[in-house]
């Protein structure tokens, strides 16, 4: 399942592609019949709050998004669901999620057929994007995108995102901290590799109680996510280590092998086997005390933490000490997981 920073990279991409423009929409799969309402409309907008994709579609450019005949096309992938791109040269950034199927000479993308299997296809004057295997495709009005909004927990890489929300929802809560990250209620757009990485940096253990923080850990955890989303939404590579502890086993072979991410055929790239602490690295070594690392399930998924660095009894101690949020502040703002190298070839 795509963590956030993909969903806004999927926003971006669909804005980039048919922002403004007049576009056809419809439903191979015929699932969707919606779609046939929306043929010929405007897409006017798209964005992403947490895992959520809202695409607003107006009858014609006049007519302002937000505007109450505006409709949204609610969208969320799920395990199974994908986009695919196809279309002219420089046809938006196609590496968001699904790759392009033609890159062929011009017009070839016109005559894509579509898989069995497409629920939503729109199609544009320069490409076009199929939709298959969602876990949601509906059409809402202004208040149904409303309650999606309010229901959901703050999206770090939303501007608009209240980060007191996720603090009062954490401190209110006896649940475990790593339960907590999962629940989109409370904080909208974190996935498994987020969570387990986010901890570590915090040196918090995954089962420590959210009325247990506080508020300043908290908050800490919520400014710490910040920069790592952008970068992953940016890139759409999640890296959270800083480079001095990348390179400390760099020839054992890691499990986070299995982890496939954009930018993999990068050589600039920082390598999976560098870019996380904990995610799929149970049984190595801690990057920072050799410890080895653990993993057991916690909110249906697999959970992944060093049980000295994010140990309960010292955790306090260490969030002053060593929160790595707090190093990057010392800079004066925020500073991106030190990938710069390999940022700018990413297309
Ligand atoms: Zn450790």
């Amino acid at each position: 399942m795509p963590e956030g920073h993909t969903v806004h990279r999927l926003a971006a991409a669909l804005r980039a592609g048919f922002g403004s423009q007049a576009v056809r929409t419809s439903s191979p799969q015929g699932r969707f019949s919606d779609a046939a309402e929306l043929d010929g409309w405007v897409l006017a907008d798209a964005e992403a709050v947490g895992k959520q994709l809202l695409i607003a579609f107006t009858p014609d450019a006049s007519v302002a998004p937000g505007d109450p005949v505006t409709r949204y096309v609610r969208v969320h992938l799920g395990l199974y669901g994908s986009w695919t791109f196809a279309g002219e040269e420089g046809f938006a950034p196609a590496h968001a999620i699904g790759a392009p199927r033609v890159q062929g000479p011009e017009g070839d993308w016109r005559r894509l057929v579509p898989r069995p299997t497409t629920r939503l296809r729109i199609q544009g004057s320069q490409g076009l994007a199929d939709l298959t295997g969602p876990t949601a495709c509906e059409v809402l009005d202004g208040a149904g995108r409303r309650r999606v909004l309010d229901r959901l927990g703050p999206d770090p890489l939303r501007a608009d995102a209240d980060p007191e929300r996720f603090v009062e929802r954490v401190r209110a809560s006896r649940t475990a901290i790593g339960v907590l990250l999962m629940n989109q209620d409370v904080i909208a757009g974190v996935g498994n590799i987020y969570r387990a990485e986010i901890l570590f940096r915090a040196r918090l253990d995954p089962a420590v109680p959210g009325r247990d923080l506080t508020a300043g850990m908290v908050r800490g955890i919520w400014e710490d996510l910040v920069p790592l989303m952008r970068y992953g939404a940016r890139t759409g590579r999640i890296v959270t280590t800083q480079p001095e502890h990348r390179r400390l086993e760099a020839r054992i072979l890691e499990r986070s092998r299995g982890t496939l991410q954009n930018g993999d055929g990068d050589p600039a790239a920082v390598p999976r086997e560098e870019s996380f602490y904990v995610y799929h690295r149970q049984t190595l070594p801690c990057r920072l005390c050799g410890t080895a690392i653990r993993s057991g399930d916690m909110a249906a998924r697999t959970v992944f933490w060093c049980p000295r660095c994010q140990s309960v009894r010292s955790r306090r101690a260490r969030w002053t000490l060593e929160h790595p949020a707090a190093a990057w502040a010392e800079s004066g703002e925020h500073r991106e997981p030190a990938a710069a190298t390999s940022e700018e070839s990413d297309g």
